[in-house]
């Protein structure tokens, strides 16, 4: 393994979903829905699948079908508007959207600055892109934003500010946040935006859960704000909106000398991807306003549910406004260690969880934190709590 990957190791969601299966434990820890997505977008995956559409290379830059769904869905949801044939392109889920970018994008040099915990394919693209990482750590704050109360983790502006060099190629943005929740607000937005045209940078924004926001907040895409259309790299995914992880479709829209760059990458990562299911993806974009609704009350419900087994089990609880995920503080446990709760959790309460230390530069600032997925069956939620609960 060469030098730029040797610090990763494996994937930790890898790591702890087979220690999930390896002592049965309740997974809480990667985060995949346990129940799939609509029957009728399975059906419209079938019948591409009979009807011979999909089996076979699709084009390139993803189906036409497709590529007019995703523009139509910015258009519908943002009023933002990408043309489907020059700046839309299909990817193997956000993932390769993610990779693709970064080794499309970076010189080697080039400082990629990100937030703190960040996902943990940020870090590995940023290496595989000869690219230095520049961390800004988001840290819990008193009262948040105002509208979920509690402690919420949010960013330092001027340390952002202060994190931006000659060498600052671009910033890579992800809300909602994935671990914390945190959704960032339309202030916080602004100023991000104001800096990167201000010191002309490019920005990268990973929106994946952008249908997963909660108690008033509202996902605001960066490319909506003054001078970011032309700058702004954004990605979604399928896989989260619509509980079909397994399907891998996600996608880019960007001005198209950059698809065109990012194209560049990707068509030498996987060519194409998810034939027949593209054109599932296409008919779930479409799907009508209740849908997303419904999506999103149903994981509003399951969020309360394990956000109270978890504080009942005596964790703090951040409250997310967004994603699927429960970042919890295990110091009131007498606990200080994530990586040793977490590695302990399975044998003590039958439960996997994930030390959020894994996706910090300066471990110490996440050594107390520990996510929690709650996209599951009410039940498995209920009976995870229960566990936690009699375990400590
Ligand atoms: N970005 C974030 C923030 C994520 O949480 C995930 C998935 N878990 C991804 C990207 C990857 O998405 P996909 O499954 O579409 O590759
Ligand atoms: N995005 C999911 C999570 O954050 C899992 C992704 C993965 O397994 N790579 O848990």
């Amino acid at each position: 393994l060469n030098r730029r990957l040797a610090e990763f190791g494996t994937t930790i969601f890898a790591e702890m979903s087979a220690l999930a299966v390896s002592t049965g434990s309740i997974n809480l820890g990667q985060g995949f829905p346990d129940t799939d997505g609509p029957e009728e977008i399975r059906e419209a995956a079938v019948r591409a699948l009979r009807d011979g559409r999909g089996n076979q290379y699709p084009p390139g830059p993803g189906i036409p079908e497709l590529r007019t769904a995703i523009a139509a869905h910015q258009e519908r949801r943002y009023g933002l508007s990408y043309d489907p044939d020059r700046e839309v392109l299909v990817t193997a889920g956000a993932t390769e959207a993610i990779a693709a970018t970064l080794l499309a994008l970076l010189e080697p040099g080039d400082e990629v600055i990100a937030f703190e915990p960040y996902y943990d394919s940020y870090a590995a693209c940023i290496a595989m892109a000869g690219g230095t990482r520049v961390p800004v750590t988001l840290r819990p704050h008193e009262a948040g934003d105002g509208t979920s109360g509690g402690r919420s983790f949010r960013l330092d502006l001027d340390e952002l500010r202060d994190a931006v060099t000659d060498r600052t190629r671009l910033l890579l943005i992800n809300t909602p946040h994935n671990p914390t929740g945190t959704v960032l607000t339309r202030e916080e937005l602004a100023e991000i935006a104001r800096l990167a045209v201000e010191r002309d940078l490019l920005v990268v924004t990973d929106e994946v859960y952008e249908h997963l926001v909660f108690d008033g907040a509202e996902h605001l895409p960066l490319a909506t704000f003054p001078g970011m259309r032309e700058r702004t790299v954004t990605i979604g995914s399928s896989g989260k909106t619509f509980s079909f992880t397994g399907w891998k479709v996600g996608w880019v829209t960007t001005p198209p000398a950059l698809v065109s760059a990012v194209r560049s990458a990707k068509q030498f990562l996987t060519y194409v991807a998810s034939g027949p299911f593209q054109y599932a993806v296409a008919e779930a974009l479409a799907l009508p306003d209740a849908y997303f609704e419904a999506f999103r009350s149903d994981m509003l419900a399951k969020r309360d549910v394990l956000a109270a087994g978890l504080a009942d089990a005596g964790l703090e609880v951040f409250r997310p406004q967004g994603t699927y995920f429960i970042t919890t503080d295990i110091r009131p446990l007498g606990e200080t260690d994530g990586f040793a709760f977490c590695r302990a959790l399975p044998e003590r309460a039958g439960v996997v969880a994930i030390p959020n230390a894994v996706f910090y530069d300066h471990r110490e600032a996440g050594a107390p934190f520990v996510r929690f997925a709650f996209c599951k069956r009410t039940e498995v939620l209920e009976e995870a709590s229960k566990r936690l609960k009699t375990a400590w």
